[in-house]
């Protein structure tokens, strides 16, 4: 017998993959397999992923679909495969098809990476035709979603289309075994994109060959210079430049908030900041974020004092495009590289919009003529109980999708809440979030909210079915949500935490959520903020919350966490004791000033009652004298987390009050009360108690409350949620002891635990609504 006879038919194989598998080089990797393997048939982009079909024998078939997953290149990410086998055609060779624009656009847009190993050696090779230029880029690296206009993922379809290639890069990138095949953004000196200088005026003060080097000097003579880069501008100084830092804070109006640098080098990062093994991954990993690190020394040679006053960690992150590569090799120094953006307005991408806007705070602007599609700000990471917290979700992240465990069943958007704004559309079992917008305060950051949420449905060809929003009536989110929707669907704000946090962890059915934050729409319309909520069955239960406070000028007390502590203390003092005792040391406060804020407190005046633990915190430092007034959000919370002296377990204590079963209710409801520790903060202050003992006590208050409810409740599996969860402590703690406990304990990763991740829950408490009504 002839093996032509034994084997069987050859087969026809259509495969169908969905995931992160463009701009890749997935097309060359498929090439080369399939070329090795001799097999017959072609491979092209669709909107959805690439479609392949191949024909062989079975068994070599099976081999190939084993290859593909074993042999995948790093940055691809296969969600899903489907092959069909079909009748064999009279095919030979294989071939790399044109993309197809049919059909659905459910394809996973890349985000921008980080400048890879070969381009940047390719960078600084004085024999290789791309020294020193700012745009080498390959498959492996270089701007994705800041390029791309629409889909499938092509050069005619970014802001490179008026880049025509010249002959050396027309033949990388048709040539299947060049490192450039099929890079859309691929350019040299002689076809790509080019650098100049301008000055404030937007007049070229020098071309591509020198714009670094007179930038450089610009900066070391303490210029304040602005860089366009892959998905903004930066505001750019020398961090060692007191003069120029503080020249910075007064244009920018940035008052104290910490401004992120760039270093050149992860060894010059060391010398500044201890860096773990872990923390050393990110900030060379190809998302390439900010990552928070703690400082060496409070003060450094290399970072001036006004960088990061009081602030115990740095914002680091190490170049990633080779623009900044090319800029930090030249100057040799830390830079501060500050969002190129008025105070919290959205960051600028154009450089006709930026003389514009940043006209008033640079002295030189950077730019060059590849234009950015839409804005991306850098990510920030910071290392939370032995992994990644994403606290800004943008560059590197943004727009990959989060896979949750159940599908809507139709298409979701959600518009998130007011600060920190991000927004989620839904496409199956995927959610897209969108990049860091900013807080919805200002005209720019409000158009740039409609902005993206136009771009996303746009994008992904996607016309919602749905609306979610907040609950709350007065955020521009939940109003825009009315003029998509005439019925938007609500989820309050804690449900939405927690739902954000079931759904990157992959959890259903009964969870235990401690959602503690700043501020929320509560469903009885006050302010929440220190909230225990049971998930189950698609809605929530209230269990437990902190004893209502009132905020005497509802969000004046958010920029004077002396008016908390006033709240506080009126709750559990009687009038006449304020004119008796000086609650504060030296009082914070204007003659007449406390009669007049207990008289809104007594009256109700614009001073709504709320729950808020990100309150409490202010509250607290402001009583234990640690900070009276704040520059930016969330600034006490962050002090006294920083002035926490470790090491003990002394407590405050938090006392569970009787609990009650509310009509319909499954679970009982306690409140909680904080009056002992109030008084508790003020003995320790009289007794001249360290106020970082102070802060220790009150953060283990906390986690023994988390710790007692756990108890109370007996639900296994925990989801620690909400803003609140930022700090360090606070979570770290909190998840030993729960383990200890036996508790499964679930917290935040990809996503941020504070008002960026709200728009990824509001999407899974519908889907989980929907699928208990359904069930139902
Ligand atoms: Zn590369
Ligand atoms: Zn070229
Ligand atoms: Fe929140």
């Amino acid at each position: 017998m002839s093996d032509s006879r034994t084997s069987p038919a050859p087969q026809r194989l259509r495969i169908v993959i969905r995931g992160a598998v463009q701009g890749v080089g997935f097309r060359p990797f498929i090439y080369r397999l399939a070329t090795q393997m001799q097999l017959a048939g072609w491979i092209t982009n669709t909107g959805s992923g690439v479609c392949i079909e191949v024909q062989a024998q079975p068994e070599t078939l099976t081999e190939f679909l084993m290859r593909i997953e074993r042999e995948q290149p790093p940055r691809a990410s296969i969600q899903s495969l489907e092959s069909t086998i079909l009748d064999p055609l009279d095919w030979s060779g294989f071939e790399i098809r044109e993309s197809s624009e049919e059909g659905p656009k459910s394809v996973l847009v890349l985000p921008d990476i980080a400048t890879c190993p070969d381009c940047l050696a390719e960078l600084f090779d004085s024999s290789n035709r791309r020294f020193c230029y700012p745009f080498t880029n390959c498959t492996n690296c270089g701007p994705r979603f800041t390029i791309i206009e629409s889909l499938p993922y092509d050069r005619p379809r970014t802001s490179m289309k008026d880049f025509p290639m010249c002959p050396d890069c027309e033949g990388e990138y048709h040539d299947p075994a060049d490192r450039r095949f099929h890079a859309q953004p691929n350019a040299c000196p002689a076809c790509g994109p080019h650098l100049e200088l301008w000055d404030a005026g937007g007049s070229s003060l020098s071309g591509p060959d020198q714009a670094i080097l007179q930038a450089t000097r610009a900066l070391q003579a303490g210029a304040i210079l602005a860089v366009k880069g892959i998905g903004g501008f930066h505001l750019v100084v020398d961090a060692a430049a007191d003069d120029a830092v503080r020249r910075l804070r007064e244009r920018k109006h940035r008052e104290e908030k910490p401004f992120a640098l760039m270093y050149p080098s992860v060894e010059a990062v060391r010398a500044d900041c201890a860096v773990s093994q872990l923390e050393g991954r990110l900030l060379m990993s190809p998302e390439s974020p900010i990552v928070l690190l703690n400082r060496r020394n409070a003060s450094t040679a290399s970072v001036s004092e006004d960088v990061a006053p009081r602030n115990p960690y740095l914002g680091v992150m190490l170049p990633y495009s080779p623009i900044h590569h090319l800029l930090l090799r030249e100057f040799g120094r830390p830079i501060v590289a500050t969002s190129g953006n008025l105070s919290d307005e959205p960051i600028a991408i154009d450089e006709h919009e930026a003389l514009q806007r940043l006209g008033s705070i640079a002295d030189l602007f950077l730019v060059h003529d590849r234009p950015i599609v839409r804005h991306v700000d850098d990510s920030v990471v910071r290392i939370m109980a032995g992994r990644e917290m994403v606290v800004r979700r943008a560059r590197g992240f943004a727009p990959l999708p989060v896979h949750l465990p159940h599908a809507a069943t139709r298409t979701v958007l959600a518009v998130g809440a007011h600060l920190k704004s991000a927004i989620a559309l839904s496409n199956g079992k995927n959610v897209f979030v969108s990049q860091h917008i900013g807080d919805l305060e200002t005209k720019d950051s409000y158009e740039a909210f409609t902005r993206v949420i136009r771009d996303f449905g746009g994008l992904y060809e996607s016309e919602p079915q749905e609306i979610v929003c907040d609950m709350h009536p007065e955020y521009l989110s939940t109003k825009f949500a009315h003029t998509l929707s005439k019925r938007p669907f609500p989820v309050q704000h804690h449900w939405a935490h927690v739902a954000s946090c079931m759904a990157e962890n992959e959890l259903d059915g009964e969870v235990m959520g401690v959602s503690w934050d700043g501020t929320g729409f509560g469903t009885d319309g006050t302010i929440w903020g220190g909230e225990f909520l049971v998930a189950k069955g698609g809605s929530f239960e209230r269990i437990g919350t902190l004893r209502p406070f009132r905020l005497a000028g509802a969000d004046r007390a958010i920029k004077e966490p002396r008016r908390t502590a006033l709240g506080l203390l009126a709750e559990i003092f009687p009038p006449e004791e304020f004119r008796s005792r000086d609650f504060f040391g030296a009082a914070p406060f204007a003659q007449g000033q406390v009669e007049l804020l207990l008289q809104m407190i007594e009256k109700g005046l614009n001073a709504p009652w709320t729950s808020s633990v990100g309150r409490l915190f202010d509250g607290v430092a402001s009583l234990a004298g640690l900070r009276h007034t704040v520059r930016y959000e969330g600034q006490a919370a962050m002090e006294l987390e920083f002035a926490l002296q470790a090491g003990g377990d002394d407590a405050y204590e938090f006392i569970v009050g009787r609990p009650e079963r509310a009509a319909g209710g499954i679970h009982d409801f306690v409140l909680i009360d904080w009056e002992q520790v109030v008084r508790a903060v003020l003995d320790d202050r009289h007794k001249g108690v360290a106020t970082g003992v102070i802060a220790r006590r009150f953060h283990n208050a906390l986690v023994a409350l988390i710790a007692r409810m756990a108890e109370i409740y007996d639900i296994p599996k925990i989801a620690l949620t909400g803003g609140c969860f930022q700090n360090r402590y606070l979570t770290e703690r909190a998840v030993e002891v729960l383990r200890a406990k036996g508790c499964q304990v679930y917290w935040h990763q990809r996503v941020p635990p504070n008002d960026g991740g709200i728009a990824l829950g509001q999407i899974y408490a519908r889907i989980l609504e929907q699928r208990s009504t359904e069930q139902s």
